[in-house]
């Protein structure tokens, strides 16, 4: 009421982001007000333009903004390492700790029967199809150390295994409840190394 319609709507906007309150929305909202007009047309146009142009991958469900994704189409990549994670952040965080050679899938979330996620709202029949052609060997499940990331990693196990590709789990090293992507490289590195077998 107080405030101008365009205002109110750029707090209002704001405040949808996670983590931001209305307090914080609105400091943002009043910063962008002082903002130089390139900076602010800047924004904007990095805003759209992501929404635009950032697409999943067809093939392993990463942020990409080519299709297959760059490391889908890396030709040096170890194509019998699949490592299946729940986020695409994760990929950032593996990809970070560059000793990983292997191939990625997203499987957009893990299993929670009390958010009413189950199977079937995840890639797994897509994780399924690309281990069809036999050169798969390996998948490495590097779902996040809590209830849910483990109930995905045995589900997986029971489905992968008796297809003949040897499952592994990433090694509690990780803080249990913790999320993957804000692991550092050198406890991501021991993790990945010290993977058992499901
Ligand atoms: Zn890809």
């Amino acid at each position: 009421m107080l405030l101008p319609d365009p205002i109110a709507r750029l707090i209002d906007e704001l405040s949808k982001m996670p983590t931001v309150g209305p307090k914080t929305a609105q400091r943002l909202a009043f910063h962008v007000l002082r903002m130089p007009e390139a900076e602010v047309q800047a924004l904007a146009r990095a805003i759209v333009e992501a929404n635009e142009r950032i697409r999943s991958c067809s093939i392993c469900f990463n942020l990409t903004d080519s299709d297959p994704c760059a490391i889908c189409a890396n030709p040096t990549r170890d194509s019998s390492l699949i490592c299946a994670v729940e986020d695409p952040r994760d990929v950032i965080a593996l990809e970070r700790m560059r000793e990983f050679r292997g191939r990625y899938h997203v499987l957009e979330g893990a299993i929670s029967p009390l958010d009413g996620i189950g199977p079937d709202d995840l890639r797994i029949r897509e994780l399924l199809a690309r281990l069809e052609s036999g050169e798969v060997k390996e998948v490495i499940v590097a779902t996040n150390p809590r209830v849910e990331g483990d109930a995905t990693a045995i589900y997986l196990s029971r489905l992968i295994r008796p297809l003949g590709v040897k499952v592994t789990r990433i090694a509690h090293g990780l803080p249990v409840g913790g999320d993957i992507e804000y692991a550092d490289e050198v406890t991501l590195a021991k993790a990945l190394e010290g993977r058992r077998e499901l």
